[in-house]
């Protein structure tokens, strides 16, 4: 008899599966895909070079505690990720830093002068409310229109002025040399891949893992025959789950080209080139860079947005806020089911916020159902 239903093996589920059968729980864990691993599932392709099925999945975290959790599971590469991003067939650093200042406008600012810099060109803004709002208030609107604007529009399909301060809050601004993407404290990608480290999370006797099942069929199922469900946890889209019953939930889609260049040992410079202003594609990701692979060729993704799709990112802006909030409430009288994860929690969260999410909400139920 399992005492819990796990839905979804991304991160979320996983470790939420993993911890409960740690307690001597028993877990269903249903995924609808024929892998684990959620959006971070990683494969080798045709040519033998380990990709990322969903995208470029780059791990960071300040958060010992996550780290360490993971550490059972895996070793690790240390790998700190750098971007550039293309401006009329030139390559800068971004995140834009005092390098992106001096070769956009052929200065030579020392740290003191970037400041200055920024300083001189900056539209102070109070309140900060939107993403607009970020960008302006600390670079101003050339480096706005330059970097920002174009890239937003294609991601998100709405203008950085229609979404929340959070999401181009993720992007620092500095005005020294460092060029890292992150500057978290562990920065690292599983030694041997994603799809291993998870197939190691759930190598546990008391989790049994079905493949190619949905959950929303099954509880159709087990509504029908009047069988009690036990405590489901839930980590799909949160809209879903209610039928829809306010409307859909706005979730950002991606279309992904994979490419495999047979006679390239490297295609880019970095692990990430973001391409703002120019083609459809928001960005170009080299995973040998992420990797450390040895390989005489290289395989690349070219990273599409579109409105249809999976569901890949929430939309974070004040009306989609309000509509979640709708369905929080009903998440809030849902006695029987706990909701975690990106995309039940409506949140853009990051890997490691869902390890952290998914162990909070794990200790809640022992604490619950003790
Ligand atoms: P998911 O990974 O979405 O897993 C949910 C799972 O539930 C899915 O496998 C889905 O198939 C399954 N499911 C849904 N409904 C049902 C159902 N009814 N029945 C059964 N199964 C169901 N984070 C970082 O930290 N660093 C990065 O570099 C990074 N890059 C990213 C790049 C892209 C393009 C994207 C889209 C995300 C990126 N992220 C990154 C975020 C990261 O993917 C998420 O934080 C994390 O994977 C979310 O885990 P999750 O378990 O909440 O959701
Ligand atoms: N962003 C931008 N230009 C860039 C990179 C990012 O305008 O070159 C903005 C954009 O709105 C993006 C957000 O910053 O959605 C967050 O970027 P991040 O790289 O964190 O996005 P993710 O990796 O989650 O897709």
């Amino acid at each position: 008899m399992n005492q819990y239903i796990v839905v979804g093996a991304g991160f979320a589920g996983c470790v939420c599966a993993r911890e409960l059968a740690e307690a001597g729980k028993n877990i269903l864990l249903l995924e609808k895909r024929h892998h684990t691993g959620g959006n971070a599932h990683d494969e080798e392709d045709d040519s033998g070079i380990l990709v990322h099925r969903y995208g470029p999945h780059i791990f960071h975290t300040n958060s010992e505690k996550v780290f360490h959790w993971l550490s059972q599971f895996t070793r690790w590469r240390k790998y700190e990720h750098r971007v550039h991003a293309v401006l009329k067939g030139k390559s800068y650093p971004f995140p834009i830093n005092r390098a992106t200042l001096n070769q956009l406008y052929g200065l030579e600012l020392n740290e003191a002068e970037a400041i200055e810099f920024l300083n001189s060109v900056r539209e102070p803004r109070d309140p900060i409310r939107t993403s607009e709002d970020v960008v302006l208030n600390t670079v101003g609107r050339d480096l706005y229109e330059k970097f920002f604007l174009n890239y937003t529009r294609k991601q998100w399909g709405l203008d950085p002025s229609q979404l929340k301060a959070a999401v181009a809050a993720r992007i620092p601004v500095r005005t020294n040399d460092d060029d890292r993407y992150f500057t978290d404290r562990f920065q690292a990608m599983p030694l041997d891949g994603y799809a291993c480290m998870f197939d190691k999370i759930l190598d546990h006797p008391l989790i049994q893992l079905k493949l190619n099942t949905d959950f929303l069929q099954l509880r159709a199922e087990y509504y029908s025959s009047g069988k009690p469900l036990p405590h489901v946890i839930y980590t799909g889209p949160v809209d879903a789950y209610f039928d829809y019953r306010f409307g859909r939930l706005p979730y950002r889609s991606l279309r992904f080209e994979h490419e495999h260049l047979p006679d390239i040992a490297q295609f880019q410079p970095v692990g990430t080139v973001n391409h703002p202003n120019e083609n459809s594609f928001t960005r170009i990701t080299e995973f040998k860079h992420l990797t450390g692979q040895d390989h005489p060729g290289t395989s690349i993704v070219r990273e599409y947005p579109s409105a249809e799709g999976d569901p890949y990112y929430p939309i974070p802006s004040d009306e989609n806020e309000r509509l979640f909030q709708q369905y929080q409430d009903l998440v809030d009288m849902e006695a029987n089911t706990s909701f975690v994860g990106r995309l039940a929690q409506y949140r853009y969260y990051n890997m490691d916020q869902v390890v952290a999410a998914a162990l909070t909400t794990v200790q809640g139920i022992l604490r619950r159902h003790a």
